[in-house]
């Protein structure tokens, strides 16, 4: 994989290409690639966004989201426009499997391949071009380094700038978490100055659910939570009777899980959900503890050493058992 900074000059002429991230797309991921839609389309290139999957309403907001391709619901009109792009983007995810049912046409077509994330442990195999920095707070952080270090800066505006503040502030928890870096702060600064209201993208993000969410989350705080303190960890899983009950839809459920650190003394929270299609785990520690290693290692998962994912195919009871057996191989760790 070559420094992200080479493929500058494969920007010179107008190119097809296309822009993707994880499944599920979070306020980064989403941030992330519509930043880079609004700046690869302002410098004269064919550009598309497409999503492997559907993603949470509260993103509807934002600029440029409604030309967005949902691979799953528009999987003949996506599979054309990949086979013939000059260039791919992957943003906020290193490893293909990650985008679901389009991985196998991601590994398989020819255009010139190209990494933007901050996760561990990246394939870079796959990859021509690409940076890969576990420090950076967001991916967004890192379009908008992309941007200002290429030479086409003179092109950040305010929608880029909105779409890559949503990202910041979604994945440091609003500045909060120990990745936040001065850096992160004087990019905010610039966006700032260039006129960003972001009072407004809080609003949007934060404060725009529906009725029935605030009454599953009490629910799920209620009666789907076990504390273990002799692990010093907090456990909850969701049923699909809690989540059909609730009406929950894609996103409805982030953010739950950062519930279970506000209890004193507990390093490790864990949130189990039985979507559809699998148990989902998300993981989240403070301190020394490292989910993305215990993601690895026993959920099929990844991440980021204070924040991770995993999967399983077993049934939710099955999963959590497995879970409070797993802990067990980390009792020092966790003491
Ligand atoms: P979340 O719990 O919010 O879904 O994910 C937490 C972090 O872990 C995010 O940065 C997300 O991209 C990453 N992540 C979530 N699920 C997975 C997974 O199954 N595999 C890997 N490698 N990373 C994941
Ligand atoms: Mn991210």
């Amino acid at each position: 994989m070559q420094p992200i900074a080479h493929l500058y000059p494969l920007l010179e002429d107008k190119r097809n290409i296309i822009v993707t991230m994880h499944q599920k797309p979070d306020g980064d991921a989403m941030g992330a690639a519509l930043a880079l839609f609004h700046f690869l389309k302002k410098i004269g290139h064919h550009v598309t966004v497409i999503s492997p999957t559907n993603w949470a309403k509260f993103l509807n907001w934002m600029p440029g989201i409604k030309e967005l391709i949902d691979f799953e619901a528009q999987t003949a009109k996506a599979t054309l426009l990949l086979e013939n792009a000059d260039m791919l983007f992957c943003l906020d995810f290193n490893a293909m499997h990650r985008t679901k049912k389009m991985e196998t046409l991601l590994l398989g077509i020819k255009c010139v391949k190209a990494l933007i994330d901050h996760h561990e442990q990246p394939a870079e195999e796959h990859f021509d071009y690409g940076i890969s920095n576990i420090t950076k707070s967001s991916t967004c952080e890192m379009i908008y380094d992309f941007i200002v270090q290429s030479p086409f800066s003179d092109k950040l505006d305010l929608d880029m700038a909105a779409c890559i503040y949503t990202g910041i502030m979604t994945d440091t928890g609003s500045f909060r978490f120990a990745i936040t870096s001065a850096q992160t702060h004087r990019a905010v600064a610039h966006l700032k100055e260039l006129g960003l209201n972001h009072s407004i993208i809080h609003e949007n993000i934060y404060d725009n659910f529906l009725e029935s969410r605030l009454r599953f989350i009490g629910n799920a705080l209620l009666n789907r939570l076990d504390v273990l303190y002799e692990y010093n960890t907090a456990v909850m899983a969701v049923s699909k009777y809690d989540l059909q009950k609730y009406q929950i839809q894609t996103g409805d459920t982030e953010g739950l899980v950062n519930y279970l650190l506000t209890i004193e003394g507990i390093k490790l929270g864990a949130l189990l959900i039985d979507r559809t299609e699998e148990r989902k785990w998300s993981f989240r520690s403070k301190g020394d503890f490292d989910v993305n290693e215990l993601a690895r290692n026993h959920f099929e998962g990844g991440g980021h050493k204070n924040a991770a994912g995993g999967r399983s195919s077993d049934t939710l009871e099955e999963s959590l058992k497995k879970f409070k057996e797993v802990i067990k191989l980390y009792e020092k760790q966790l003491a």
